[in-house]
């Protein structure tokens, strides 16, 4: 069965993108009611929001939504995660009345970092009977003992693929649920934040597609809905639901991944070595027992040091110990009127994601 499709038009105002004339005025929009299942790839950050909200806004029932969180830190020990990610998405989900399921890489980014012949764990995922599936682990012995390392090299900036996108990949091969079906991924990425994502596409066959195979079919298609928005328009498209966007904007970071991003930029570091020493003298620690440094120029110390924590958070140790926590207590929807731009919005965006 062939989608139908109809045109939307992105709404560009303000001034001229960078990226302007590499990226399509228009999106093509597949028509969502001939999929089966929709998955959103949820991290919690204002563009995995902005899909939610988008598609609902395309006036697809909530209940047919399925919010996808990859847990980087795998269940295992705090590690590169903001403490506070799973109980906000958890708030968001509850909110709109959508399905979340957690998957993780077993033990996270930390086990695979600390990989020494080895195979990389296994990838868990929760399913609707409220089961946890696992497949995967044995593959062939390797060793890491080194951060993802500052590159465009994809082997060496192994962060991405092994706790997100193969995790979502392992999800939707591993599950019967799929086979025969018709299911859409929804994802984030915007043409503004890089010229590499200037390049993807904006509907494209997902990498989990197999509707030419012979065997094991599925049709999987991706969608990157915001793909031609500009920042501006993505905090107006919360602003227009009255969805508090996750603490560590407020605190002043500009986007939000994991906290300690290898991306991270100096303010990042510094206001995070602030917040919570211990953790990041733990990625000290590791540093030192790697012989490798995170940034290719300088130890994490020495890079916190060229920053200066946010003024957000200096003044803010509500919003620290909400962020520094597991249970997102405040208020997650509020009026039009009372919704407020983050502090760190349109500010230090460093990193891929
Ligand atoms: S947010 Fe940063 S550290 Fe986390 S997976 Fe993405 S690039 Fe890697």
């Amino acid at each position: 069965m062939i989608a139908t499709t109809r045109t939307i038009t992105t709404n560009r105002a303000g001034g001229e993108h960078p990226h302007a004339r590499s990226r399509p005025e228009t999106s093509t929009a597949p028509d969502l009611r001939s999929y089966d299942h929709i998955l959103v790839a949820f991290s919690g950050g204002k563009d995995s929001l902005a899909c939610l909200l988008h598609i609902i806004d395309e006036g697809v029932d909530p209940g047919r939504i399925e919010l996808h969180h990859h847990d980087v830190d795998g269940r295992g020990p705090p590690t590169f995660d903001w403490p506070i990610t799973a109980g906000y998405c958890r708030a968001i989900a509850a909110a709109f009345g959508v399905p979340l399921y957690f998957s993780w890489r077993d033990g996270g980014l930390r086990r695979e970092m600390l990989r020494d012949n080895e195979p990389t764990a296994s990838v868990m995922f929760e399913t609707p009977e409220e089961s946890i599936a696992t497949f995967g682990g044995r593959g062939n012995p390797g060793t890491r003992l080194r951060f993802p390392q500052v590159t465009a090299d994809l082997r060496l900036r192994w962060c991405s693929s092994v706790a997100k996108i193969d995790v979502m990949r392992s999800m939707i091969c591993n599950s019967p649920r799929f086979l025969g079906k018709r299911t859409f991924v929804v994802t984030g990425e915007r043409a503004e934040e890089s010229p590499a994502r200037a390049r993807y596409a904006t509907f494209e066959p997902h990498r989990t597609d197999t509707r030419c195979g012979t065997r094991r079919r599925r049709h999987v298609d991706h969608w990157r809905p915001i793909h031609g928005l500009e920042e501006r328009q993505v905090w107006d498209l919360l602003r227009r639901h009255g969805v508090v966007p996750h603490v560590a904007y407020q605190l002043g970071f500009g986007r939000v991944s994991c906290m300690h991003c290898i991306f991270a930029s100096p303010d990042q570091l510094a206001t995070i070595r602030w917040m919570a020493p211990e953790r990041f003298e733990l990625v000290a620690e590791y540093e030192r027992r790697f012989g490798c440094t995170i940034k290719r120029d300088a130890p994490i110390h020495a890079v916190a040091d060229r920053g200066r924590p946010y003024p957000a958070a200096l003044a803010r140790p509500d919003l620290v110990q909400l962020a520094l926590s597991e249970h997102w207590a405040p208020t997650i929807c509020t009026s039009p009127e009372r919704w407020r731009l983050p502090a760190g919005a349109f500010g230090d965006a460093a990193g891929p994601g």
